[in-house]
């Protein structure tokens, strides 16, 4: 079976699907593996890295995409890539599903069954193929570093001859895998850290960390099933506010990751609170890509606004690509390993991580939250 590692032309991706040493384990397995020339270039993985760990480096895309069995991705495909490959293969890769279910139409068109990494259950059978996990845990690190390389201040306390300096004052708001790893950071670095999460859930991980957990005592259920945040009622989003505006003030940092899957992100500072922060002070904001949980946000670029930073960043998991791309590797070559059986793809839909993640099948589209996008955004496709 020919699997084959595409070179991502997202502008700005440097991450790849496989890096060498995944490869050499595949091979040692009997799996055929393709590169495509430069595919890990940007993450510093030469085409000579892939040819010693017994990978065929292949120069020209078209071939690469249309001969595969199985392609591996880390960005979501673009329209004309899904043209490329062949009826009866197989793609594994982000794919966003409910924000571009039209990708996901063109796979069903093209009669390929497709695996989308956002749709693998959070439970720990399926945890070393969690991929949104891995990524999310690398931005959340990141965050914080360009937090503190903003911030015209030290985050650990210092006691020096010239004086004592106190300790950064962090805020995380949302702690999901990204919070809870920027909260690791930040507290590494030295700063005071409080966080906050709308799933009451999250207190004793926050504390374990050593940042204080800040309560928000609401009248309804705030947990989805899976384990993922639910939208909140306006009267719950206000009595939150209230409480979140005086963490916010007191801050040096906030960093927010707050994300409900398949909706545009709450936003959580808002541009009062905003005016009511200290000049000099910093916010990073991770869901910048779904519309940013600041008010002020401007996805891809820092705004200032009163003497506060604003940071929006894009796609940070590719600002690390060397480590980003081998925790990535592991994910999609954990979910492909688990996918073969006798040297080909069996897929048992009794299987729940199958079940879930295989998003099109025999050209139908296999997901009724998907089906749903498709019909919400009024696309037709095919
Ligand atoms: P996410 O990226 O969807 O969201 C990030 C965080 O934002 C979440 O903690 C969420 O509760 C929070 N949030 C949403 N709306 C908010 C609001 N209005 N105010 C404050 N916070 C808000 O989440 P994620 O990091 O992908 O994790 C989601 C869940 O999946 C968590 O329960 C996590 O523990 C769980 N999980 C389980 C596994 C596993 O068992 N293998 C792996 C990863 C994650």
């Amino acid at each position: 079976m020919k699997i084959a590692i595409a070179k991502e032309i997202e502008v700005g991706e440097r991450r790849v699907a496989l890096i060498p040493d995944t490869v050499a384990r595949l091979v040692k397995q009997g799996l055929e593996i393709w590169v495509e020339a430069g595919a890990g270039e940007a993450a510093f993985f030469t085409n000579e890295a892939y040819e010693a760990a017994g990978a065929k480096i292949i120069g020209d895309t078209n071939t690469l995409w249309s001969e595969a069995d199985v392609v591996l991705k880390v960005g979501v495909p673009k329209e004309h890539e899904t043209y490329q490959l062949r009826e009866g293969s197989s793609l594994i890769s982000f794919l966003n599903p409910l924000g571009k279910p039209e990708i996901v139409q063109h796979l069903a068109n093209r009669k390929v069954t497709a695996f989308s990494l956002e749709l693998i259950p959070r439970s720990s059978r399926a945890q070393s193929m969690d991929a949104l996990s891995s990524q999310a845990g690398v931005a959340g690190y990141k965050a914080v570093l360009i937090a503190a390389a903003a911030l015209p201040k030290f985050f650990p306390m210092l006691t020096t001859a010239a004086g004592t300096i106190k300790p950064a004052k962090v805020f995380v708001m949302g702690a999901g895998v990204a919070g809870l790893q920027a909260i690791a950071t930040a507290r590494r670095l030295g700063a005071v850290v409080e966080a906050f999460d709308i799933r009451p859930a999250v207190k004793e991980e926050v504390q374990s960390l050593g940042a204080k957990f800040v309560e928000v005592k609401l009248d309804e259920d705030t947990v989805a099933t899976g384990g993922y945040a639910k939208e909140i009622s306006e009267a719950s989003k206000q009595r939150t506010q209230e409480i979140l505006t005086e963490h916010v003030k007191n801050a040096d940092v906030v960093i927010t990751t707050a994300q409900v899957p398949g909706k545009k992100a709450p936003v959580l500072v808002t541009e009062e609170m905003v005016q009511q922060m200290k000049p000099g002070t910093v916010i990073v904001d991770l869901a910048a890509e779904q519309g940013g949980n600041c008010a002020c946000t401007e996805p891809g670029k820092d705004v200032v606004r009163n003497g506060v930073t604003i940071v929006g960043p894009l796609n940070l998991p590719s600002s690390m690509p060397v480590h980003a791309s081998q925790m990535y590797a592991k994910n999609i070559s954990t979910l492909l390993q688990y996918l073969i059986k006798d040297g080909e793809l069996q897929l048992n839909f009794e299987d729940d991580i199958i079940d879930s993640t295989c998003v099109t099948y025999g050209g139908e589209i296999r997901n009724q939250r998907v089906k749903d996008a498709l019909t919400v955004e009024g696309v037709k496709v095919g």
